[in-house]
């Protein structure tokens, strides 16, 4: 029979991936039929509201995170703002890890800021300050899993604990993680994001985010906000990102496997003076990356050259093989340099202090045979 719509004839057959519903708009047959949907029926009216590609997509998110629901978003940033905007108004607080992404700390400290909602940073590998700061009444605590970029590691069960009696919202960006390396709403917390643009959809061709969480209070009111503020998903980024998903697993095995041996080789390799890994022993975050890390102890790394910025523009020119390109998640390697990307707008003390000096090189490690990432890394490295 034709589908009446499309004019198509499937017959028995059906297609094995999910289709992509590239509409902004649908047409509904009566408007019996559109009040059912308003009450939570089946069925699509506007892509902004609801789309198939979003839905199907969020639903595997969901499962993936340990989650009952997920919320698809345009991007990482829409993503920590939808879950920003509806717990938030004029006077309240937020406590916030003092390692955040850099425009996550713009989120709060330019945007969230003219709205009269405080931030206060703390190091969230100390569980003293932490009380500290949550004894103030922070409506919200925010932290990365694995932070950028020196990958620290912070103990979510200890701070679930401590928000739980806070009654503080603990939510996670578990993006330099993803749900194949860490499930932060199984360790305790109560809302975790994700920057699907990474190793998610894993082929830098997607813009997304992600929201999930168990509540069931929560998400309408977040379902609302992206609507409402325009935070909705395209359903072609859905799409692509639902196709980048199904090898997710498989991507983030293999990345970790050549990054837990990049970490080891750098280790040895003369003018590299330090490498950041979780996956090290002698990582500040070992212990706790050990407890709260499963197969793996993620895809980034970072190290520094002894020589400073100029060692690294003779790295990036010399190992074309590993794009200078300041984003991750890639399926090949690619590198970053935090002190002129992602914390280029920190002075240069401020850089100092927290441990990114020019040296500095970040590397979204990907899933090539390792003999290919080892031989690009020592041309990199020549002198
Ligand atoms: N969170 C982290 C840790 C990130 O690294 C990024 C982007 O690099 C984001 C959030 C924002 O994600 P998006 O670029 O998809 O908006």
């Amino acid at each position: 029979m034709n589908d009446p719509q499309t004019g198509l004839n499937l017959g028995a057959s059906a297609p094995l991936v999910t289709p992509l519903f590239q509409s902004a708009v649908y047409s509904i047959p009566s408007l019996d039929a559109c009040d059912a949907i308003y009450a939570g029926q089946p069925g699509y009216i506007y892509a902004r509201d609801a789309h198939p590609n979003a839905r199907r997509l969020g639903a595997l998110l969901a499962a993936e995170e340990g989650a009952a629901w997920g919320v698809v978003t345009s991007s990482g940033m829409a993503a920590l703002s939808a879950l920003m905007l509806p717990f938030l108004q004029s006077g309240d607080r937020i406590l916030a890890s003092n390692r955040l992404y850099g425009r996550t700390n713009q989120l709060f400290n330019l945007e969230l800021a003219r709205f009269g909602v405080t931030t206060q940073f703390v190091d969230c590998n100390d569980l003293e300050a932490v009380a500290v700061g949550l004894s103030h009444g922070p409506k919200i605590l925010l932290v990365e899993t694995i932070s950028n970029p020196l990958l620290r590691v912070v103990d979510i069960p200890a701070l679930a604990k401590q928000c739980r009696a806070a009654e503080c919202l603990l939510v996670v960006d578990n993006t330099f993680a993803s749900p194949a390396v860490c499930r932060p709403l199984e360790l305790g917390a109560d809302l975790v994001m994700e920057s699907l643009t990474k190793i998610i959809s894993g082929h830098s061709d997607v813009t997304l985010g992600l929201i999930a969480g168990n509540d069931p209070e929560l998400l309408p009111r977040l379902a609302q906000t992206v609507t409402i503020w325009g935070f909705a998903s395209n359903p072609f980024d859905c799409w692509l990102t639902e196709r980048g998903l199904e090898t997710m697993r498989l991507r983030v095995n293999a990345a970790c496997a050549n990054a837990q041996k990049a970490a080891m080789w750098l280790g040895q390799t003369p003018g590299v003076s330090r490498v950041l890994y979780p996956g090290c022993p002698i990582h500040p975050d070992h212990r706790i990356a050990q407890q709260i890390l499963r197969d793996g102890f993620g895809h980034m790394l970072a190290f520094e050259l002894a020589e400073g910025r100029e060692a690294v523009n003779r790295f990036i020119r010399q190992a074309p093989g590993i794009p200078f390109c300041p984003s991750l998640g890639h399926t090949s390697t690619t590198l970053s340099h935090p002190a002129s990307t992602s914390h280029r707008s920190s002075s240069p003390a401020d850089r100092l202090n927290q441990g990114i000096t020019d040296g500095l090189i970040r590397l979204s490690v990907g899933s090539e045979p390792w003999e290919v990432l080892e031989s690009e890394l020592r041309k990199g490295l020549a002198q």
